[in-house]
Order: C-alpha cells, then structure tokens, then sequence
C-alpha cells in the first residue's frame, strides 16, 4: 500500500521537543581519533559513534575501552574492508569476490572479536566505502538484508545528504562526510535538516589540523559547541540511540 510521505512525516516527533538529530561518526579506529577527536567530544559531552578495524584498536586497546566507558558508540565495520575492487586497496578483499555467505561470516566474526576484546556486541554497522554489494554483474547481490538481520543499523557514505526519520531504511542510513569541511560548511549542513526534521549522520576519518580525509579538529570544536547549544533544538547522539529511538517511535505510529 502506498503511504503519504505527509502523513507519516507530521507523525514524527523527536524527543523533548527537539527538531532534527545528528549523530557523528569516525571510521576505521583512526589513532587520531582517540588522540584529537575524542578529547574534543569529550570537552562537549557529544556522544559519536566509531566504526573500527580490528586491526587499529587491538595497539590502542585502552583508549578504545575508555571511549566505550565515556559513552561512545562502537560499531562493526568488517574484518577486512572488503570496497570494489577498483580501489587498489581492496584488491585482495574486493567485494566482487565476496559471495553473501563470506559477508555474513565476516561481520559474525568482527562482532564476536569486538565482544572479545570490548565486553561488548556492536549494534550498527558501516559499510566499508559505503558499499552494499557482493559478487559482479548477474551474480550481484545486496549484502543490505545480512546487515538487516545482525544489526539495529547500517550506515552508508556519500549516498544522500541526510535521511527522513518517518521513511528512511535503518540498514541502509546515508552518511555525509564531515572530512575536509570548515565550520561554516558543517553549519549550512545543518541548517538543512534543522528545517526538514531529519537525521544528519557525519562521517569522518582523522580528525587534525591538516591532510586528507581530515575533520578539522578546529571546526569540530566550534561544531560541537554549536550543535550542542540547547538554542540549536538538535538531538546529538550515537547511531544506535537514535536508530532505536526511530524504530520504536515507528512502532508506536503501527500500533
Ligand atoms: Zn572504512
């Protein structure tokens, strides 16, 4: 049955009155996020969620365990990154020779590590490179449906700006990037969902003062200082705090 985009908008509401929410998220357990980013969060009492590599928090155990006791969200992100294999990167993880079995065992298996070395299962995921397919051509599948089934959430990169809380599919969130952005571009960003109702999920990779793929850590700090102004009316959380807070809001509206 077709459903009226009106009708279930207007039945949205966010918590306490708030207009829009906006979560942050890190890829990959950069170590410039526990020494940068953190700390900025921290300062702000901004909750982010991180979706890490394995293979990045085992040297940095400690600080990783130290973010999941502050508040901090930690999310799967695979074993080994599988992207396409037009990334040179990826030539030896490349989705294209994935089939949905592998797919499926890897991230049961970064979960069962994560809980290992954490004490705790992650509840959303991030597709490495935003990408939600094995296998090539007629072969092609959506891995959409396995992160579905082990998870509260998926989160994607660089596919839609922001998404509708009424309509929006939780395992297959759009994620923006917050990397290489000033504050003024941060801020504009939001402007936008402040006045449609919806859910902004940034996505960055180091957090410093200069190189690529890097939010900078002096728009972050003025960013966070914004966005947690109560004036702003945002709700800043994890991924999963919000994925959840939808998902039963969604279930009150069928009951
Ligand atoms: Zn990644």
């Amino acid at each position: 049955m077709k459903r009226s985009s009106s009708s279930s908008d207007a039945a949205f509401r966010w918590p306490e009155g708030r207009r829009a929410a906006l979560s942050f998220s890190f890829d990959d357990a950069r170590a410039s996020q526990v020494d940068v980013g953190i700390p900025i969060l921290d300062r702000h009492g901004v909750k982010a969620t991180f979706y890490v590599m394995l293979y990045n928090v085992e040297p940095r155990l400690a600080q990783w365990k130290a973010a999941l006791a502050a508040g901090h969200e930690i999310g799967n992100h695979s074993l080994r990154h599988p992207c396409s294999a037009n990334f040179g990167f990826a030539r030896d993880s490349a989705l294209e020779d994935y089939t949905l079995a592998d797919i499926e065992a890897e991230i049961v298996e970064a979960n069962a590590r994560l809980q290992e070395l954490l004490g705790q299962t992650p509840r959303t995921f991030a597709y490495p490179c935003g990408q939600t397919f094995v296998g090539r051509g007629a072969g092609c599948a959506s891995y959409v449906p396995v992160v579905a089934r082990h998870f509260l959430a998926g989160r994607g990169f660089l596919s839609e700006p922001f998404n509708n809380p009424a309509l929006c599919d939780l395992a297959q969130l759009c994620g923006a990037p917050s990397d290489d952005l000033s504050f003024a571009e941060l801020r504009r960003r939001t402007e936008a969902i402040l006045a449609e109702g919806g859910w902004l999920i940034f996505c960055g990779h180091e957090v410093g003062q200069t190189g690529g793929q890097t939010t900078r850590s002096e728009a972050l700090e003025e960013f966070c200082a914004y966005v947690t102004d109560p004036a702003r009316g945002l709700w800043v959380d994890t991924v999963a705090a919000v994925a959840e807070y939808v998902r039963d809001q969604r279930g009150k509206a069928n009951d």
